[in-house]
């Protein structure tokens, strides 16, 4: 006879494996689908449906810090550049970001995305949620650090401690046997270790989507989706206008055709699109760059593998734009002063995001508390971020070949300039 408990324990683990082999985005598509449903079926009830995406955007924020700090030691660390060179690289990248940001806002205060749900605040249901919550699941909530560091602070709650105990130690068994030799080795380590721990959340991000869609459209209807159809719009035609610029860029400030690198890196550009992770794509990038375009060996590496780490542009555009576009659903407007705000922190979200999937909309917390927006409407972006992320990270790519192709300079290489290589 079999043993019901093996059974169940079978199902347990088919169930498990099925959800790891079905794609993000399809979890994601299926969620906002019961969602919409369990919105319509229980109306003002579903408000309490949104208590997974406050958790999943609370572990992200807790996150965020520590993910921006290492990878910025780390990327530091590891770039290997001098001098003129330097310079060169780091105004390249500085011009290219705030380029995407000013593009970015441009789009969102003349389409106005936030604007097209008319008088309902939609994610005020999220905000709505925590009133009913006075039991043991808002108490366990209050459990979950908000911040890395903040179970150790004065107020901090054991609870909290024992919570960041056991993912860092349940995480770090796969780093374990890495040896620490060098200062390199060891933010290698906790870099690798949190990466460990933002997949399990992200893993959970469509439980979230299904409690916030489900939520929204119970207690406030559909009006927050016409807005986010407007805002998936405007990014795309941002992110298109950005590519436009970069085109012009490379036409004019080298010797390559715009056209011939678009065809050289089209693999890269489709796996980025695939991959939804810069990083991932990193090598082709360059192997396109080198193989395909014929820059030089310098040139590709200092653009695609060394300002890779920095060169976010897709993801400083989109987050600059988040911004805005909640601003415009709550019915605020930003002012110029804090328009600005969110130009330099979504520079800085942008440097600290890792080339990974969604990072840029862990460290968005940052660009949100920057000007006092509410970080629960990060919520509402989850729902398209599956689509929007692999859009930002094709920009990023494209962002790194065309500072390789600015570096590489006027003239292709031949065998009399091949130590010439920055202008
Ligand atoms: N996925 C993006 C990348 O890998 C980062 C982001 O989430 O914006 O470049």
């Amino acid at each position: 006879m079999k043993h019901p408990q093996t059974e169940m324990s079978k199902n347990v683990s088919g169930l498990w494996r099925l959800w790891h082999a079905t794609p993000l985005y399809l979890r994601i598509i299926v969620a906002v689908g019961l969602g919409l449903v369990f919105g319509v079926a229980i109306g003002d009830r579903a408000a309490a449906l949104a208590i997974p995406s406050k958790l999943v955007l609370r572990l992200l924020g807790a996150l965020a810090p520590p993910l921006i700090l290492l990878a910025i030691v780390q990327a530091l660390m590891r770039a290997q550049i001098q001098g003129r060179q330097t310079a060169r690289l780091i105004s390249l990248l500085l011009i290219n970001t705030v380029v995407a940001i000013v593009i970015g806002l441009l789009v969102a205060n003349i389409v106005r995305p936030g604007a097209w749900a008319g008088d309902a605040h939609p994610p005020a249901a999220t905000a709505k949620m925590s009133a009913p919550a006075v039991d043991p699941l808002s108490q366990f909530l209050d459990n979950v650090p908000k911040s890395i560091a903040g179970p150790f602070s004065d107020d901090g709650k054991v609870m909290g401690v024992i919570f960041l105990a056991v993912a860092l130690g349940v995480a770090m068994r796969r780093v374990r046997h890495h040896e620490i030799r060098t200062v390199d080795d060891l933010v290698h380590v906790g870099l690798s270790t949190l990466i460990v721990i933002l997949y399990w959340v992200i893993d959970v991000v469509p439980f979230a989507v299904f409690g916030s869609v489900a939520s929204i459209v119970g207690v406030k209807g559909f009006s927050a989706f016409l807005a986010l159809g407007g805002f998936v719009l405007a990014v795309v035609v941002a992110l298109l206008a950005q590519t436009v610029y970069y085109l012009l860029r490379i036409r004019f400030g080298s010797w390559v055709s715009p056209i011939a690198v678009l065809s050289g890196v089209r693999d890269a550009l489709v796996m980025a699109f695939s991959t939804g992770s810069s990083t991932a794509t990193m090598p082709l990038t360059y192997a396109c760059l080198r193989e395909n375009v014929g820059l030089r060996e310098q040139s590709a590496s200092l653009g695609a593998l060394v300002g890779s780490n920095f060169n976010n542009d897709g993801t400083a555009l989109y987050e600059a734009m988040s911004a805005l576009f909640v601003s415009q659903l709550i019915g605020g407007n930003l002012t110029i002063e804090q328009q600005l705000m969110i130009v330099l922190t979504s520079i800085a979200a942008s440097v600290g995001a890792a080339g990974i999937p969604e990072a840029g909309l862990v460290t968005m917390t940052m660009v949100f508390n920057a000007v006092g927006l509410p970080t629960d409407y990060i919520a509402l972006l989850l729902t398209v971020d599956w689509l929007l992320d692999r859009c930002r990270t094709a920009i990023n790519v494209m962002g790194d070949v065309t500072v390789s192709c600015l570096l590489d300079g006027a003239e292709p290489e031949t065998a009399a300039h091949d130590d010439l290589i920055i202008e």
